[in-house]
């Protein structure tokens, strides 16, 4: 098989336009083969770790690629990023050759067969930083508490992270109102965090700089996500309800993509927006941006949206669906960033959310079940963290099943 390293973005640092950056790449072809040997060696190290039993190893192995098919997809994996020595391939699995992978594959091998010892409690918690945001988002989740009084300081966070890393937690996604508001903060609380865990920002891609974004990368920083929901500049800013939001967007990815942070889009998917050829052209956009993936989110009737007639229809979801499996699984486009769709496992197997694998943690320290499903349900400074858990554990996901993977 042909070897293929196609080089996703030769963007300049922006502070010098000749300088030469280090790209992010889509690994194919037989070099993919061979980082997915790898991988599955490092998977197998990991369940031999813990088990001697070649019977019980094969089972568990078995049960592992099984799980991933389920929630993934029927196709392998075919295509990897590569940035900073880890192979990425999925947005919510840290990458490898690092302890917050291993972390993570012993949290997920727990579930099939109890190792003794300690494991991850959580693949990953969304976290608020701050309520403070310059934008008007058509869909925004937090609008109800946007631009009021803060409730939590950085000491009140760094608090809830030690928290949370002592159960044991692969990935925290930083999010807000605009957390790139209190970038100091977050590089503090990220440089005075446990390492094994991997640290993302949700962001608009407001003051993403490119000093930010080497502030966040020299912090240990893993990658950002950025929203971008619409192709068009100008239904973005709309969108988003500020006039240079799109401009925000470009700056952002070239910031990150320049200090070799994996990059990520992120849109809501309106009613009007689903149609294949909108979400090709949105592809072709990302692809042309360099972004490595790109997470794709329905709308819900909350926050900004409450009351509104906002989710989508069944034909709609098929629409997302078929544009996932493609974009993910048929060859003619594997040069495309790699797509991440909650709805798609969601219907097939349930939601992780609810304390499952993860939780939402607002701006007030209060626990939720996910960021786009609220029910207030203890808070990660008052009382027993682990009875708000088991409660939450208790109540479930309002929208979707609890996941049946255990
Ligand atoms: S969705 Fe995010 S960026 Fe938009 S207004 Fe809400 S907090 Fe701000």
């Amino acid at each position: 098989m042909k070897t293929k390293e196609i080089v996703q973005s030769k963007i300049p640092d922006p502070r010098n336009q000749d300088a030469k950056i280090k790209a992010q790449k889509v690994i194919l072809g037989f070099k993919k083969e061979l980082v997915e040997f790898f991988v599955r060696l490092r998977i197998l190290r990991i369940v031999f770790r813990h088990f001697q039993n070649p019977v019980k190893v094969l089972k568990i192995l078995k049960t592992l690629d099984s799980n991933r098919r389920k929630i993934s997809g029927p196709g392998r994996v075919n295509k990897f990023i590569k940035i900073n020595g880890r192979y990425f391939w999925n947005l919510y699995i840290p990458g490898s050759n690092s302890l917050a992978f291993d972390r993570f594959f012993e949290a997920e091998i727990n579930r099939i067969s109890p190792i003794p010892g300690k494991t991850n409690r959580f693949s990953n918690i969304f976290i608020a930083f701050t309520k403070k945001c310059p934008l008007k988002c058509e869909h925004c989740f937090e609008w109800d508490v946007i631009n009021k009084k803060e409730k939590l300081g950085l000491n009140d966070i760094q608090m809830i992270i030690k928290k949370f890393q002592l159960k044991g937690v692969a990935q925290f996604q930083i999010t807000g109102g605009e957390p790139m508001l209190r970038v100091d903060d977050i590089v503090e609380m990220i440089q005075s965090s446990h390492k094994g865990t991997d640290f993302w920002v949700l962001t608009s891609g407001f003051n993403l700089t490119y000093a930010n974004a080497q502030k966040l990368k020299q912090a240990g920083l893993t990658g950002v996500v950025i929203s971008l929901d619409h192709f068009d500049p100008e239904s973005h800013n709309l969108f988003r309800g500020f006039k240079k939001s799109y401009q925000w967007v470009e700056e952002a990815v070239r910031n990150s993509i320049a200090s070799s942070l994996v990059t990520a889009l992120s849109i809501c998917v309106t009613k009007t927006f689903v149609s294949e050829s909108n979400l090709m052209r949105y592809a072709e956009l990302a692809k042309k941006l360099g972004v490595s993936f790109v997470q794709i989110l329905e709308p819900k009737a909350l926050g900004h949206y409450s009351g509104k007639d906002v989710q989508l229809a069944p034909e709609q979801e098929k629409i997302l669906e078929e544009f996932y499996l493609k974009m993910n699984f048929d060859k003619r486009f594997r040069d495309f960033p790699i797509i991440t769709y909650h709805g798609y496992y969601q219907r097939r197997v349930g939601c992780f959310g609810a304390g499952n694998r993860h939780l939402y943690i607002d701006t007030d320290g209060d626990l939720h079940p996910c960021p786009f499903c609220f029910s207030k349900t203890g808070n990660a400074l008052d009382g027993s963290l682990d009875d708000s858990i088991a409660e939450l554990q208790a109540k479930g996901c309002h929208s979707f099943n609890d996941s049946n993977i255990r």
